[in-house]
């Protein structure tokens, strides 16, 4: 049963700083580019070559992060020189324990709504691959070396799913 956290005290926060706590993030990394209604980018938390981050606003205005590779949330903020509390607008960024345990729920669905993206754009992947395969054409290595990656992709999206 997920803690909730309770805003209904909390004093109003313009939409602009729920913005600036998106950007405080996504300008301390790197590769960022547009995914959806998110981004990718680099991790900083290891040797990323492939954009494993993923990136995105929750609908109250916290940042949601995920590392494909499987870095954790700490590691990941460490390395940019934030916290934790920092992904949070001031609003919901609750320092009490019953905050914490809301907060690391809130990071454990934010991984389920990151994995099934990513099943999403990688089963694309492993479709047009296997239907060249189907229809009796060679993939190039280029679309061997993709599809490598999304096999990788799916079963660390299969992991944080499981
Ligand atoms: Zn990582």
């Amino acid at each position: 049963m997920p803690a909730r956290v309770d805003t209904r005290a909390a004093p109003v926060v313009p939409r602009a700083a729920d913005a600036f706590v998106l950007d405080r993030l996504l300008e301390r990394l790197e590769g960022v580019r547009k995914c959806g209604r998110g981004h990718m980018a680099r991790c900083p938390a290891h040797k990323d070559r492939n954009a494993s981050l993923s990136v995105a606003e929750g609908s109250d205005g916290r940042v949601l992060v995920k590392c494909f590779a499987g870095c954790d949330v700490l590691a990941i903020v460490h390395a940019v020189g934030l916290e934790v509390a920092d992904l949070f607008p001031e609003r919901i960024a609750d320092r009490s324990p019953e905050g914490r345990v809301a907060q690391r729920e809130a990071y454990r669905q934010s991984g389920w709504v990151a994995a099934l993206g990513v099943l999403t754009r990688e089963a694309t992947i492993v479709a047009i691959v296997a239907g060249d395969v189907a229809a009796g054409r060679v993939p190039s290595d280029e679309y061997l070396t993709r599809l490598r990656l999304a096999i990788e992709r799916i079963e660390s999206a299969r992991e944080v799913l499981a």
